[in-house]
């Protein structure tokens, strides 16, 4: 289950876009001009096997600026109309990689603070610089050398497009070619034939220490999500030679961020993210497919901002993210990939569950689903609210289908691109 408003609606015209911008006003209720300076309150920095991400909770859209230092190595990033709270200035801190000694923060001039990553370039192959929204906040990930498949040698612009105004949009910075890199000479047969569609993300919802929805039995939704994303990945990898990945092999939590960072990293085709539904009415059963989409009134967003728990979010922020969606043409092949499978998936899993309801195909502001750069679908397979659909979805039989199913629909999406018409 995710959280979504349930609304069906179309695309808010731009004269909202534009009254909602002059309500995010610098001008306190009172008149009194407020700072305008973000503070910048957290930096939070993580090592991965393959990249080291470092984030900064800005709150309020920035510019910012970046590059490069010789001697020593230094990666900077300075953000413009920004204040650093007294707590991190001059603040160091260690990072657990030998292609990074430390990351410091400081407030470089009165409304400039500046990050500085102090790097070992010889051992750095690429890194990139970019922002991410609801929270606004800067991402910096920086992959070293032989870090295998998962590291992007030039990844494709970054979640969070777009760039905040007046900043740059930056491609990645690419430190050498990887010539080793599949995708510079990749010939699967999918692109051989001209299909348009070669690597699928599959994401199976939740994970580690976030169950999803639990059924009254006690079986808990990320083994099925996990299950079927399993299942899925043989069928399009053996059946179609299509490359797919999923965005967590075991039961293990990925922040909704990285998952479509994920997607776009690996330059994916499809983003397939994989729930089982649950409802307040147990008797309520069926499937339903979601695809990114908002509702044109104001108070239905309300609604699905509080949803999303994303209280601190000011109307400016917002309207930011709603543009991103509005100028994301991938929607209407989000539409298309969301009935195809969604056709597809009620016909499979009727085999075993005769007149299992088909709920539709729904438009739902799915954090998931936001920054990925493909058509991407959010399918709710069944109800784990509803006893019979549970007791389904514990079996295998059941969970095959469900892979049968969205594989068919994947199928017929990409054989109506070859047609140049949807589904
Ligand atoms: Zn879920």
């Amino acid at each position: 289950m995710e959280y979504a408003s349930k609304n069906r609606g179309s695309i808010l015209p731009t004269a909202l876009l534009l009254s909602l911008a002059a309500l995010a006003s610098t001008v306190s209720p009172s008149g009194r001009q407020e700072d305008p300076r973000a503070e910048i309150v957290n930096l939070r920095r993580a090592t991965h096997p393959n990249f080291t991400r470092i984030v900064l909770d800005i709150g309020k859209l920035r510019e910012y600026t970046f590059g490069e230092l010789q001697d020593p190595g230094r990666i900077y990033v300075d953000v413009l109309q920004a204040k650093l709270n007294p707590i991190l200035q001059g603040q160091s801190y260690p990072v657990k990689a030998e292609y990074i000694s430390q990351i410091r923060i400081a407030q470089k001039t009165p409304s400039t603070v500046r990050v500085v990553v102090d790097v070992e370039f010889p051992r750095v192959q690429s890194y990139r610089v970019y922002p991410l929204y609801d929270p606004f906040r800067l991402v910096v990930d920086i992959y070293p050398r032989g870090a295998g498949e998962a590291g992007p040698a030039a990844p494709p612009a970054p979640a969070g497009k777009p760039a905040p105004p007046g900043a740059k949009t930056q491609p990645p910075v690419k430190r050498e070619v990887d010539l080793t890199d599949p995708s510079l000479n990749g010939t699967s047969m999918a692109r051989q034939l001209g299909l348009g569609v070669r690597t699928v993300v599959i994401d199976p919802g939740h994970g580690g220490p976030r169950p999803g929805t639990i059924g009254k039995s006690g079986l808990q939704e990320k083994e099925v999500n996990l299950a079927i994303a399993l299942a899925l990945r043989k069928l399009l990898q053996e059946k179609a030679g299509l490359e797919a990945v999923l965005t967590r092999e075991s039961d293990v939590d990925v922040p909704l961020e990285d998952r479509t960072v994920i997607a776009n990293q690996k330059r994916a085709d499809l983003f397939v993210s994989i729930h089982a539904n649950a409802h307040r009415d147990r008797k309520r059963g069926g499937v339903e497919t979601f695809f990114l989409n908002v509702s044109p009134d104001p108070s239905v967003i309300e609604i699905a901002a509080e949803e999303n728990a994303t209280s601190t979010k000011t109307i400016g922020e917002m309207k930011l993210i709603l543009e991103k969606i509005v100028r994301n043409s991938k929607i209407r092949e989000s539409l298309a990939l969301a009935q195809a499978v969604q056709k597809n998936l009620v016909k499979a899993l009727a085999q075993d569950l005769p007149g299992i309801p088909d709920l539709g195909v729904k438009g739902g502001p799915f954090w998931v689903l936001i920054g990925g750069e493909m058509p991407s679908v959010l399918v709710e397979v069944a109800h784990l609210s509803n006893a019979r659909e549970e007791a389904k979805l514990k079996t295998k039989k059941f969970r095959e289908l469900a892979a049968q199913g969205i594989f068919d629909g994947i199928m017929e999406y990409v054989r109506s691109l070859g047609k140049g018409q949807s589904p």
